[in-house]
């Protein structure tokens, strides 16, 4: 899913002769940035000096993005990684300190320190207690669970910061840097949804840094509910009980019912059950059943819809093995569903300034990128009103959320060039008087 920066020129060879033999001749020199805002950061020398900084300590960077991926971080249990990025934070010169919710929060004051620019990366994979995170390098790759999400945000986080004060520079906005908790899974965004509270009435961007792809650009934020359906019943043995209302088997009835029902290809409505348990043993019936469910749309009517939809199946499940048990005597079975999590949905609009100043900054490093809907920390900021995107950090990554997951770091800088041209470009860049 993750692929190179497109550095190949897209326009043919015969096509460039045409446009050169049209093209007046005072015309800017080939590699001159076009648009004003990337143009006038660039030619900055503090941003400059920033922009310079990758290069020569992309292996420190490297190794900052190994040493932090070592330190497990299992949903709600971020806590020893979110100690480790405090210190790196405090190193690089900022003032850091850790909220109720856990989240680091670096602060770089800015001449109007009224408003507020948040960068973050989320700390948190999806990886348990007890999984082995040792990283294994083999040149410029390596190979960690969660080394790319989010051990590329996190790295880039801590760059920027680097770069921003190694230059020097005055910035008109204060910027957070963010590491924060609850990204994924049941973490249910809390992290950012904190942030977001404490922040709120000052804050006028939010640039959030998840894995490595830097082609595509994450603007429109999709609606999710995660959902848990249980039924509970007397249970009993698999003989002498034969014919009682089994909570498993009510489970699939109702189960095989909601699989079957309609979704829209627009707006595009998605559903998974991505777990299921329950009962104790083989030859028992169980007392309990449950399972975890997963729907995303475009559209929050088509969320309810399906919510409701899952509620009637589960429910009719229940009716159906009940009809059918041979023995009601021992009791009944109870069912009930319940929201582990909701994600709003929200989109960033196509004329605001943070998504003018990536679109500067994609065009000064050469890259291209698409605009995207996905679920991500940017949700909880654009349902609310709130400019914010989500992107890529640089270099290549692939197999996120599983054992195999890895990053190459060939070609990060572009990535962080790309991203500290958009933060400046949102967070903008104090006039200093010498100049
Ligand atoms: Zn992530």
């Amino acid at each position: 899913m993750k692929r190179k920066l497109p550095w190949k020129p897209t326009v043919k060879p015969a096509l460039v002769c045409v446009i050169l033999l049209a093209m007046p001749v005072r015309s800017a020199p080939p590699h001159a940035p076009r648009h004003p805002q990337s143009s006038r950061l660039s030619d900055n020398p503090r941003v400059r000096a920033a922009l310079d900084w990758f290069t020569p300590n992309i292996s420190w960077i490297n190794d900052q993005q190994a040493r932090l991926t070592e330190i497990p971080a299992p949903p709600f249990q971020e806590a020893p990684r979110a100690a480790a990025l405090k210190e790196l934070l405090a190193e690089a010169g900022l003032s850091v300190q850790i909220d109720k919710a856990g989240n680091v929060i670096g602060e770089l004051g800015g001449v109007n320190g009224k408003e507020i620019v948040i960068v973050s990366a989320h700390l948190d994979t999806v990886f348990p207690a007890g999984t082995e995170v040792k990283v294994h390098r083999e040149g410029s790759r390596m190979t960690a669970p969660g080394i790319s999400d989010n051990g590329t945000g996190v790295a880039a986080l801590l760059a920027l910061a680097r770069a921003v004060r190694f230059a020097r520079l005055k910035l008109q906005r204060t910027i957070l840097f963010v590491g924060d908790v609850g990204e994924e899974g049941e973490g249910n965004l809390r992290g950012m949804r904190a942030l977001v509270d404490t922040y709120r009435s000052n804050l006028k961007a939010v640039i959030v840094l998840d894995g490595s792809s830097t082609d595509h650009v994450t603007t429109k934020a999709l609606a999710s509910r995660r959902l848990e359906a249980s039924i509970t019943g007397p249970g009993g043995h698999s003989w002498s009980d034969f014919g009682m209302p089994n909570p498993i088997n009510a489970l699939v009835r109702g189960s095989v019912r909601f699989i079957s029902t309609k979704v829209p290809p627009s707006p595009r409505t998605t559903f998974n059950i991505g777990q299921i348990e329950g009962g104790t043993s083989v030859n028992s019936i169980p007392h309990e059943a449950r399972l975890k469910v997963d729907i995303r749309s475009e559209s929050e009517d088509e969320l309810t819809r399906l919510e409701s939809a899952l509620r009637e199946c589960i429910a009719a499940g229940v009716r159906d093995e009940m009809d059918s048990a041979r023995d009601r005597s021992k009791g009944k079975l109870e069912w009930k569903v319940e929201l582990l999590g909701s994600r709003p949905g929200g989109e960033l609009a196509s004329d605001s300034p943070l998504l003018a100043a990536l679109r500067a900054a994609d065009e000064f490093v050469g890259n291209v990128s698409r605009i995207e809907r996905s679920s991500t920390d940017a949700n909880i900021p654009l349902s609310m009103g709130i400019d914010a995107l989500s992107i890529g950090a640089g270099g290549n990554g692939g197999g996120a959320h599983s054992l195999q997951e890895w990053y190459d770091s060939a070609g990060r800088e572009a990535g962080l060039k790309r991203t500290l041209l958009t933060v400046l470009g949102i967070s903008g860049v104090a006039e200093e008087k010498s100049r």
